[in-house]
């Protein structure tokens, strides 16, 4: 058995192309995941028993060519069926199963790093992985499964000089939602699926305080209706901007808006890709908070428990813009302006938890293999700047714009190419090819 590949990260991506480079045949596959506990990722492993999955369990195979794999498997555990939102955490036990199952058919062609990967270089026999524990390792080809990066704080909170308890730029280090008095003001930067999260966490945990979450347009993530699913399109329909636009509207007034935006699943990367560069920049400007809310829906329980802490009073979600931040001796002093007022408002928190959704331009990357990769040309962002630049097949292209066999990605850093390409429908299509391309080759 010939071939070794090198995977960073394994979250879904890294985790399942290991399941199915080990079905493949490759000889040997070190997975890189510094938790040492694959399988889980961001999504899946910092979650709380209560986070449920954002789509429904028909959805969420883990295998493209198999697509009611997860639900026959949630079903016979007992855990839902097709339609039910199932927990993060169970999602997470799912995917481990599949390694496990893997690896227990390919015994002894799996290694397990627990490291983080720091480095990357191109070598004569395919790419060779610095680890930051002081490791290399020789690969006929590595993937970049890093998934996304932590979110950039607003400048002007990063600059406050706020006390660490005071102001966590990453929601997703522990102890962001910790040791807060039951009645202490929260500010939430962001009003996204990250913030209806957080605010979740707050609830569950017995905060009763008053929330505020912020973000320029106010705009929340809608709900999936309870009834059945809308139905997918399969033709490519037309690819003109405007006209595409004013079919959609149309289909939402006459079929529901879920409809509209879902019907287009199939087809949104197609769409993407046949999209000039300036439309897809502008898309990004004007329509992608819009796309944003109505395409990554939250479960109608999830909607109804947020929904809940709005009426009671809890939560206020608003548009506007941070005006100022500083630190006083009882907590964070902000002022914000409402959208459209002329009026600042000003508060005083116990804590701010920044919720803007993960930093994608790779020019200001606060990851350190990313840094190290954009500055040695093994990657290069792409030209929208939301991702790194692939080719359609995702193989990374470097500063000299070549594509090569020996560096490929897989998840929400190849957004610039495939756009539609965050969620496990997505992800698992994309896993699967390239571990089909990296079989054929080695
Ligand atoms: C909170 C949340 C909930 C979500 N819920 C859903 C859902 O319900 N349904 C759905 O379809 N999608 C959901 N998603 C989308 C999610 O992006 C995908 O489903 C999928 O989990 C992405 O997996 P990934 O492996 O690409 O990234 P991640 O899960 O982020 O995994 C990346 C892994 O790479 C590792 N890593 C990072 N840097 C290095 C390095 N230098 N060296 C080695 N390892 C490294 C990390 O430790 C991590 O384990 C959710 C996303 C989030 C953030």
């Amino acid at each position: 058995m010939t071939g070794q590949v090198a995977i960073i990260g394994g979250g879904f991506s890294g985790t399942m192309l290991a399941v199915q480079l080990l079905r493949r045949g490759i000889g040997r596959v070190s997975l890189i995941e510094p938790s040492g506990k694959p399988g889980r990722g961001l999504a899946y492993g910092a979650a709380h028993p209560t986070h449920l999955l954002n789509v429904r369990a028909g959805g969420m195979s883990a295998y493209p060519d198999d697509p009611g794999h997860f639900a026959r498997w949630l079903e016979w555990r007992g855990g839902g069926d097709a339609a039910a939102f199932a927990p993060r955490l169970v999602y997470a036990e799912y995917v481990q199963e599949q390694l496990r199952e893997a690896v227990a058919n390919a015994p002894g062609r799996l290694e397990l790093i627990e490291d983080e990967a720091s480095d990357v270089a191109a070598t004569a026999a395919g790419a060779a992985v610095g680890l930051a524990g002081g490791g290399r390792i020789e690969a006929d080809a590595a993937v970049l499964a890093i998934g996304n990066s932590p979110p950039k704080p607003p400048r002007m909170l990063a600059e406050a000089g706020l006390p660490p308890e005071r102001f966590f730029a990453d929601p997703w280090l522990p102890g962001a939602t910790d040791r807060l008095a039951s009645d202490d003001a929260v500010l939430v930067i962001g009003t996204g699926l990250t913030m209806v999260d957080v605010v979740l966490l707050l609830e569950q945990r017995g905060f009763a305080g008053p929330i505020l979450a912020l973000s320029r347009r106010g705009l929340l993530p809608r709900s999936h209706a309870a009834g059945p699913q809308p139905q997918p399109r399969s033709e490519l329909p037309t690819t003109v901007a405007s006209a595409l636009l004013r079919e959609v509207r149309e289909q939402g007034e006459a079929a529901g808006w879920r409809q509209a935006v879902d019907a287009l699943r199939p087809v949104t990367q197609d769409l993407w890709q046949a999209a000039t560069p300036d439309v897809r920049g502008r898309f990004l400007r004007h329509l992608r908070p819009w796309w944003d809310v109505h395409r990554h829906r939250i479960a109608p329980e999830i909607h109804a428990r947020l929904q809940g802490m709005i009426e009671s009073g809890q939560l206020r979600v608003a548009a506007g813009k941070l005006v100022s931040a500083d630190s006083r001796p009882d907590g964070a002093g902000v002022s914000w302006r409402p959208r459209g007022a002329n009026e600042v408002e000003h508060l005083t928190v116990a804590r701010i938890i920044n919720c803007t959704g993960p930093e994608a331009d790779m020019h200001g990357s606060s990851d350190p293999l990313l840094r190290t990769l954009v500055g040695s040309g093994a990657i290069r962002p792409d030209p929208l700047g939301i991702g790194i630049d692939v080719d359609n097949e995702s193989r990374v292209v470097g500063a000299d714009g070549r594509a090569r066999n020996s560096l490929f990605a897989l998840g929400p850093i190849t957004r610039g190419t495939f756009w539609e390409i965050v969620a496990v429908p997505d992800i698992r299509t994309q896993v699967a090819g390239v571990a089909a391309r990296l079989s054929e080759l080695h």
